[in-house]
């Protein structure tokens, strides 16, 4: 913990996309500070400054490849990585105590339940987006959704992101689905139409469908689709600065310290219940 009280946090794929922009984020916030920065062994970026790599110039703190001694003298891990990592730093986190945000989407049912049973001891924030504007958004979905009659509307979720994207549906996507499902009093895996190719037959009544387009740089775009006879509801959302993500990811950070152990969302975060 940081003489000062600021929150000390560490930066695990401190060189990708999202963990330089949360470096840039982590260091512009009142109340937080880059503690460590954390990449995979073998990555090109080990040794450089953190704060350098991010275009903030020198914090001095080198991007090392050893978890351990970085969590040990933090109070929080902000992750965007890859499942299996995310897993693995969950483990590293209970042990330390310490607050593990994760925004890795693209987790399986297994992955999930080992960051379930890391949050027994330890305060872990997951959520498919951070941003304010998605959570709402899917407040709105379930609402969307109990109101309005599963006979009458279809519910379609489009999402789009940039090229280097490695899973699909987004987690957003996902999200948001589960958001409507909620709403429908449905789960949404017994219900979910996630890929369509060729001779499908008609749509099944009921199903919340899924469709991914890849291309460009496209930070994430989403829209949920009501679709009734003659009329068409459309809930979307832009996501234009990848800093939504990582100003989130610091909140939830922040909100996360001092909390009982246990497995929160964002919307938990943002008082959104
Ligand atoms: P990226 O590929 O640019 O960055 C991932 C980084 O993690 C890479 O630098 C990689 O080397 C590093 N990494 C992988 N395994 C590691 C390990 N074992 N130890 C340390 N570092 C490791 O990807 P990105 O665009 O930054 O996205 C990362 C993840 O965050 C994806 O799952 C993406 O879908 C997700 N994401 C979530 C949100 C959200 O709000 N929840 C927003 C944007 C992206």
């Amino acid at each position: 913990m940081s003489e000062t009280g600021d929150m000390g946090l560490v930066v695990v794929g401190a060189a990708g996309r999202m963990g330089q922009t949360l470096i840039r984020a982590i260091h512009s916030i009142p109340g937080a500070r880059v503690a460590g920065a954390v990449e995979r062994p073998g990555s090109p970026h080990l040794g450089k400054d953190a704060g350098e790599l991010a275009g903030i110039g020198t914090i001095n703190v080198p991007i090392a490849d050893d978890p351990l001694p970085a969590f040990a003298k933090a109070d929080g891990v902000l992750d965007f990585t890859a499942p299996g990592a995310s897993v693995e730093f969950a483990g590293y986190a209970a042990q330390a105590r310490i607050v593990h945000v994760i925004g890795t989407t693209g987790c399986s049912a297994d992955d999930d339940a080992k960051i379930t049973a890391a949050a027994r001891h330890a305060t872990i924030v997951k959520s498919g987006n951070m941003s304010l504007g998605v959570n709402l958004l899917a407040v709105l979905v379930e609402q969307a959704a109990r109101a309005l009659d599963v006979q009458d509307f279809d519910i379609e979720i489009l999402e789009m992101h940039h090229r280097h994207k490695v899973d699909a549906p987004s987690g957003t996507a996902l999200l948001l689905g589960e958001a409507a499902a909620k709403g429908r009093e449905i789960a949404l895996n017994d219900n979910s139409v996630r890929v369509r190719d060729g001779h499908t037959g008609v749509r099944k009544p009921g199903t919340i469908g899924f469709a991914s387009l890849r291309g460009g740089s496209v930070v994430g775009e989403h829209s949920v689709i009501l679709a009734g006879t003659g009329e068409r509801i459309t809930l979307a959302h832009q996501a234009e600065d990848r800093a939504i993500f990582a100003r989130g990811a610091v909140k939830a950070a922040l909100w996360g310290r001092g909390k009982k152990p246990g497995l929160y969302s964002m919307r938990d975060v943002l008082g959104l219940g």
